[in-house]
């Protein structure tokens, strides 16, 4: 399945016309190429949802990043919403996964963690989409993120927006992206299981 493509006929058959998204991110870097991809067609809330990043200080600098990369971005409004910490529940959830390395067993938890409380906000205050810019990373797994977006939507009756960002260079028009806005690139996935397995 080439979910790039899939995005873009999903983008078509809304001929011009304009949706809402609750596009959960998890930094800076990863939503920058994928804001400015996303424009044109979507009204963009950012849903700063990440449970999974640690410590305490690099989910707070991660997420004011965030905060003023959206701020610094001219091309049009996004908005922003912002969540608890919910460190403990991501914590209980992965438990029996700590000796996974990034890339194995525990992150489809990780990603459906995310993406299901991002599903559950989006269709409680009416969003046309819900979506992730996890897929524009080379180190997480399209295939695993859509198939969780596809059962999300099935459940919970909101439209998945499929994508797979990366594609088309785009994890290297983010990177340009993070240069030209100055963004702080963390060096670790997000959780201190992962790099301290590394
Ligand atoms: S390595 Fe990354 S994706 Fe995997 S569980 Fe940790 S934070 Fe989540």
């Amino acid at each position: 399945m080439n979910y790039q493509k899939k995005m873009e006929e999903i983008i078509q058959q809304n001929s011009g016309e304009v949706k809402s998204i609750l596009l959960h991110s998890c930094c800076a870097p990863c939503s920058s190429h994928v804001i400015d991809t996303l424009t044109k067609y979507f009204d963009i809330t950012i849903l700063y949802y990440n449970p999974n990043i640690e410590p305490y200080e690099e989910y707070l600098k991660r997420k004011n990043e965030q905060i003023r990369f959206i701020k610094e971005y001219q091309h049009k409004e996004i908005n922003f919403l912002d969540c608890d910490y919910d460190n403990e529940s991501f914590r209980n959830k992965v438990k029996g996964l700590e000796h996974e390395k990034e890339g194995g067993a525990r992150c489809p938890v990780c990603y459906r963690i995310r993406l299901e409380y991002t599903a559950i906000k989006a269709k409680e205050m009416g969003y046309d989409y819900f979506g992730t810019t996890l897929t524009v990373s080379p180190y997480k797994h399209s295939k695993t993120i859509n198939e969780i977006g596809e059962s999300l939507e099935k459940k919970y009756k909101i439209k998945f927006l499929y994508s797979d960002f990366k594609k088309k260079d785009g994890y290297k028009k983010s990177i340009e992206m993070s240069r030209e806005y100055n963004l702080y690139r963390q060096d670790y996935c997000g959780c201190l299981i992962g790099k301290n397995n590394e």
